[in-house]
């Protein structure tokens, strides 16, 4: 392992420009250099450089990052080998960590845990099959739930002998330590006697993403009424319950695949779903949700389903966790199994294509769901109504994307027959109430950079969708790109006449800004090409251009005048004329929109901390969101001094 120091100084000497400029041919063009991206192909340049942000960017490809992302994206080096590569350049003396005797013990005694659990697992399998006690009671009762034997084995399922003292020895007979069985929780040491923890349960391996058996579920088969139905393997270095979801190892691939997540509560439902062919689905295991689990679904898809049996208590006992997942920015789906049905049953009782068109039909997005459940409890209660506007714009406020949340208040004003305003004022208690809680972040979590100023300015403009306001831009630029206004030269910092265009891409080259939409970029890159020829464009040009995307974008909006505006003017957003002060209105385009652009960064960035356990990336990432945040702040003080809001 590189140093952190080292790694510091690798990032503090090398300049970006001297490192790209080794590949590519920069001209100074401004504060930063331009050349020809050298990841596709491209005759006019639109790989910009910026030495005082460390970063680069291709308003072709797309393609950015800083200086080490540079050498790994181009050499197609490993990170570590950017690191080395830049240390030769620059003459850096690499010091590496040794891994310390205690931090190889550490990893040799996981390594040893999931030996044992392996071994352990593979000794019930076994006994599922070759004894006469888990032949009678434990493979009768996976056959009585019509689990096939490629299932059963595929899940690596097993059974525990009614007998305290059964794998626990077998494993220390086959050379395993003491010490690991009972770190691993198989195995309990009663009075120096290692007595096993599960006996006479049918079992279930818990796996990690990797296959590995980290843990292990026992379901009871005797009715004996003093234990408990289930037991579970206890946390351990190598089972954390909070962040693993069973069956997600084999779940993964067809979760990517669907880009949908079902989510079911025990065992034995994800099995059968599985088993059905629905192999997109994993459960919590008994325990409510946790963020950690979230997070894990979320990098494999945004969408989770979740799949109820039909009991309203339960379901209402589970929306605190079902808020906890719109948090995350992810959709939220609700499927209601009919009354005394669970997944399980159904699937055993239907076929796989009627199980499928039963989930397709009966998938109603969770705010929805929960707002009618609520509205039939409500009837005639006035009191209760209040109640339920107060929940359900709470749940909103859950969803950290702005235009989802406007979209929903719609819907729910509709279907609720409350006016849309009454609910976004609802809307906008709710969310300063969540933003002004200070954050605190949890032992566990790295420490992230403060993100509460960015997330108080995007209450503010949140009214202001990105796409309103970059429709408006391009608007703008149409009608009066060629008009000319006073603005500042970053390069020199005095205000000087400037044609609207060239501000606007001098303006996003500096700041590293794209817009959103791929279309306007294009038409942003043709008004570039024409200023390097002299040649001036006009509407007409847009309009017959030979791409569709472009000329059909471009005549939408010229069609569509007035809506914006009076959209703004609902929500009390100051409404400014284009004709009266071109450089107020244009500020008032741009600034609110640069901010919004580069807070949804730095909120990307921030997920990205929370959920890095490199210590490199979490470094470089860290990098960024200052430079990005220096950038976000010198807008904000812009706009504080033109608007003064
Ligand atoms: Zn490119």
């Amino acid at each position: 392992m590189i140093k952190p120091g080292t790694i510091q100084s690798i990032l503090e000497t090398s300049r970006i420009e001297e490192v790209i400029g080794d590949f590519v041919t920069l001209k100074k063009r401004g504060a930063n250099y331009l050349g020809l991206c050298p990841f596709h192909n491209e005759k006019t340049p639109s790989f910009s450089v910026s030495p005082s942000k460390g970063i680069y960017k291709c308003f072709g490809c797309g393609k950015a990052g800083n200086v080490v992302n540079f050498i790994i994206e181009h050499e197609h080096y490993s990170y570590p080998e950017a690191l080395k590569y830049l240390a030769k350049r620059y003459g850096i003396e690499v010091e590496e960590e040794e891994v310390t005797p205690e931090m190889q013990q550490e990893l040799d005694e996981r390594e040893s845990m999931f030996a044992v659990n392996t071994f352990v697992a593979k000794h019930l399998q076994e006994n599922l099959f070759d004894t006469a006690e888990g032949k009678s009671i434990g493979l009768s009762y996976l056959k009585e739930r019509d689990f096939r034997e490629s299932t059963i084995e595929n899940f690596q399922l097993g059974y525990a002998v009614d007998n305290w003292e059964a794998y626990s020895k077998n494993a220390i007979e086959n050379g395993y330590k003491k010490e690991i069985l009972v770190k691993t929780g198989l195995s309990i040491n009663k009075d120096d006697r290692l007595i096993d923890r599960f006996k006479g349960r049918v079992i279930f391996p818990i796996h990690n993403l990797t296959g590995k058996v980290i843990g292990f579920g026992g379901r009871i088969l005797s009715s004996e009424k003093s234990t408990a139905k289930y037991i579970n393997s206890p946390e351990s270095d190598v089972y954390n319950k909070s962040k693993v979801l069973y069956g997600i190892y084999f779940a993964r691939n067809a979760i990517v695949k669907q880009n949908n997540c079902f989510l079911v509560e025990g065992y034995t439902d994800v099995i059968s779903l599985f088993q059905a062919g629905i192999e997109n689905v994993v459960s919590s295991s008994g325990t409510s949700l946790t963020v950690d689990q979230i997070k894990l679904i979320k990098r494999f898809t945004p969408n989770i389903t979740i799949l109820y049996d039909g009991d309203p208590a339960g379901i209402k006992a589970s929306f605190r966790g079902i808020d906890l997942i719109l948090e995350q920015g992810m959709n939220v789906k609700i499927v209601l199994f009919p009354e005394g049905e669970d997944p399980d049953s159904y699937v055993r009782s239907h076929r796989t294509s009627e199980v499928e068109e039963f989930i397709t039909k009966e998938a109603v997005d969770f705010i929805k769901f929960k707002t009618n459940l609520l509205i039939d409890e409500t009837v005639g209660d006035p009191a209760g109504r209040a109640t339920l506007i107060k929940e359900i714009v709470n749940t909103i406020a859950q969803i950290p994307d702005g235009i989802s949340r406007s979209v929903y208040i719609k819907e729910c004003s509709n279907v609720m027959d409350i006016p849309e305003q009454t609910l976004v004022n609802e809307l906008n208690k709710s969310l300063r109430k969540k933003y002004s809680k200070p954050y605190t972040p949890s032992v566990e979590e790295i420490p992230i950079p403060e993100e509460k100023q960015t997330q108080a300015r995007q209450i503010e403009i949140d009214p202001l969708a990105i796409t309103d306001l970059e429709n408006e831009i391009i608007k703008f630029i149409l009608n009066f790109g060629h008009e000319t206004i006073i603005a500042e030269n970053v390069e020199t910092g005095n205000d000087e006449e400037w044609i609207i265009i060239e501000y606007l891409i001098a303006d996003f080259n500096n700041d590293q800004i794209n817009f959103e939409n791929p279309v306007y970029n294009e038409i942003l890159q043709e008004y570039e090409k024409a200023i390097e020829k002299g040649e001036p464009l006009d509407i007409s040009y847009f309009i017959n251009h030979p791409s569709q995307k472009v000329a059909s974008a471009v005549v939408e909006l010229l069609a569509d005048k007035e809506q914006l505006s009076e959209n703004w003017k609902k929500n009390k957003i100051f409404v400014k004329k284009a004709e009266d002060n071109l450089e107020d209105y244009f500020a008032s385009l741009i600034l609110p929109l640069k901010s919004k652009l580069i807070a949804k960064e730095l909120r990307k960035i921030v997920n990205k901390l929370k959920l890095t356990t490199d210590e490199a990336e979490w470094f470089i990432l860290q990098q960024q969101y200052f430079e990005l945040k220096k950038i976000a702040n010198l807008i904000d003080n812009k706009r504080n001094r033109i608007f003064n809001y």
